[in-house]
């Protein structure tokens, strides 16, 4: 612990002076590293809804399904579908549904079961229940067919979609600070080995070759 403040205080003493020779040259902060971006994005707000109320309740994307303790009803990740002749297009704006599993079910003690007897009989119609109504598949080719099931994504909120994007650069932003970073030096404090020592001539049996660099 004391070694590693030391050494903190030795790189913002060396930060410092960097910074005096290039005149506080505005340089931004190291990005995130690959661990905190990926959580942050687990963490976003997504849109779920219930099946019988319709209830919207928001909660972390990667959540999946879960029973909303008021209603007691299941609370499904909601899709949109981005068909731009979608019938349930509302102002512009993609037509954000649910496809609940009929096997679903929420058991009395408050969690999910699921019932493939309950599945079996419901039988989905397609992806978007609106784009169901304008179309004929019996006429529709497996192209078309294709096409309705693309249209459908998650649906995400502008707010996650925003932070999403940054999350992205931020990704960006690291994969390139990683590549500028030199390969730290081997911190070899293990005392001296006995006996015979590789060879320069021979780099392949040096032991430095066999080590990785983590990340
Ligand atoms: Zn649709």
């Amino acid at each position: 612990m004391v070694r590693h403040g030391r050494s903190l205080v030795a790189a913002l003493l060396l930060g410092g002076l960097v910074c005096l020779l290039s005149a506080c040259s505005k340089e931004p902060p190291p990005p995130l590293s690959r661990d905190e971006i990926f959580r942050q994005r687990l963490e976003l707000p997504a849109l779920y809804l219930t099946a019988k109320t319709h209830k919207r309740v928001i909660a972390p994307m990667s959540k999946g399904m879960f029973v909303d303790a008021e209603t007691g009803e299941i609370c499904w990740p909601a899709l949109a579908c981005n068909n731009p002749d979608c019938p349930g297009r509302k102002a512009g704006e993609p037509f954000v549904f649910i496809e609940p599993d009929a096997g679903s079910y929420v058991k009395p003690d408050g969690s999910i079961g699921y019932d493939p007897a309950r599945a079996a009989a419901e039988r989905v119609v397609g992806p978007c229940p609106q784009c169901a109504k304008i179309r004929d598949p019996r006429t529709e080719t497996n192209a078309q067919r294709q096409q309705y099931i693309s249209w459908v994504r998650p649906y995400v909120l502008p707010e996650t979609a925003e932070r999403m994007k940054q999350l992205d650069e931020e990704l960006h932003r690291r994969v390139l600070f990683e590549r500028r970073q030199p390969t730290p030096p081997a911190e070899d404090k293990s005392p001296a080995v006995d006996g015979p020592q590789p060879t320069r001539a021979d780099p392949a049996t040096r032991p430095d070759k066999a080590r990785t660099t983590k990340g």
